[in-house]
């Protein structure tokens, strides 16, 4: 087993680092799914997701990873063509999901490391004819931050055009406003910045969508919002529910209030940009690093390093392991050429830099 005592090492983009207490909360009573004690936990839960996602419309809790609606807000809420923002491997996830659901699906591709930009969505709704777009808000593989709020501004003025938004590693580390910002489908999972165990995920849909998934007979059982909506509104899930998660969940959210959702979200700036002054130090010190990310366009959640020529990505992660911390090398195509840090969840600055300064003694040796 790994040690649990030392908090505070683990840096992967998610899964993230879960404190013992949140993880103590998972010893919880079975209880039954229909029963008093559950939609007590249900309803304790809500105002803090609510207050994550910025909404007022209940949040849906699905007892899957995200992926799982990822598909669900494509079954329910794309109605005929689907155009999928692509600009990593999570975003191109997203478009292959939307094939397999076998509606009519595009992508519009940028090279991994850049922004899907509102001027390009504008031209591809001219004449795609397309009903629904996804996007990956924070683009975990690339660490990039998508502009949503004028993604989905332009949706809106194309016509009768939803966003869908994969806001997985976006959710409760930086800013998200599904109702000032009008997003028709936001879900997120419980393994990122929320930093409680994998196993569950979370969505809001809005009117609109729940229009749509009414009109369409094809969007399955296990994902069904309409079944998510009317279940939620009497704090019930579907199916049976992973209870013990629920517990943590309930911990986790008590947290997460008591910090406030804006300090949380000041928190993950801060570290991020301690890891962006810590790449650039080391470039002014001769030690060619850079973040691949545009500036402006940057995940405060994430960071994708691009590492010199003849580095790599999965020999500096495994020596920063011996040390005893994990980051994550890069992924798919830039899995030698990159490493990734985890700066997410319940990780401080003074963490961050006694990270950062594990790599720099790795990448100085
Ligand atoms: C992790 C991640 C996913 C996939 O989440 P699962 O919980 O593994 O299904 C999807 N999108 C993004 C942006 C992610 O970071």
């Amino acid at each position: 087993m790994p040690d649990t005592q030392s908090f505070g090492r683990f840096f992967l983009p998610g899964p993230t680092e879960v404190l013992p207490e949140i993880l103590d909360a998972l010893r919880g009573p079975m209880v039954g799914h229909r029963a008093k004690a559950m939609e007590e936990l249900i309803a304790s839960v809500q105002p803090g997701l609510q207050a994550i996602f910025r909404t007022e419309r209940p949040v849906y809790i699905s007892t899957s990873s995200s992926t799982g609606l990822m598909e669900a807000a494509v079954r329910n809420g794309a109605l005929r063509r689907v155009l999928s923002l692509v600009n990593g491997a999570f975003s191109e996830r997203f478009y292959r999901i939307a094939e397999a659901t076998g509606l009519h699906t595009e992508a519009l591709v940028v090279e991994w490391g850049e922004v899907n930009t509102p001027e390009a969505l504008v031209d591809a709704l001219r004449v795609g004819d397309f009903d629904a777009v996804t996007v990956v808000h924070s683009e975990t593989s690339t660490g990039v931050l998508n502009p949503i709020r004028e993604l989905a501004q332009v949706c809106h003025q194309a016509g009768d055009v939803v966003l869908l938004v994969d806001s997985v590693s976006g959710a409760g580390g930086t800013r998200l406003e599904t109702d000032a910002w009008e997003l028709d489908v936001v879900l997120t999972g419980s393994q990122k910045a929320l930093a409680l165990p994998p196993g569950l995920a979370f969505a809001v849909a809005n009117e609109r969508i729940l229009l749509r998934a009414e009109r369409k007979k094809d969007r399955g059982v296990y994902f069904d919002f309409l079944e998510f909506e009317k279940n939620i509104r009497k704090n019930q899930t579907p199916n049976t529910p992973a209870v013990s998660l629920f517990y943590a969940l309930a911990a986790q959210m008590r947290r997460i209030q008591a910090e406030g959702v804006e300090a949380r979200w000041a928190r993950h700036a801060a570290m991020a940009e301690t890891t962006y002054r810590w790449v650039d130090d080391m470039r002014s010190r001769g030690y060619p690093l850079a973040v691949l990310a545009p500036e402006g366009f940057r995940s405060p959640t994430v960071t994708c390093i691009v590492l010199p020529e003849g580095v790599s990505g999965s020999e500096v992660t495994r020596r920063v392991k011996e040390r005893g911390f994990t980051i994550a090398t890069g992924y798919g195509k830039l899995k030698e050429s990159t490493i990734r840090i985890g700066h997410m969840g319940e990780h401080t600055v003074a963490e961050t830099e006694a990270v950062l300064s594990v790599v720099e003694e790795v990448l100085r040796r």
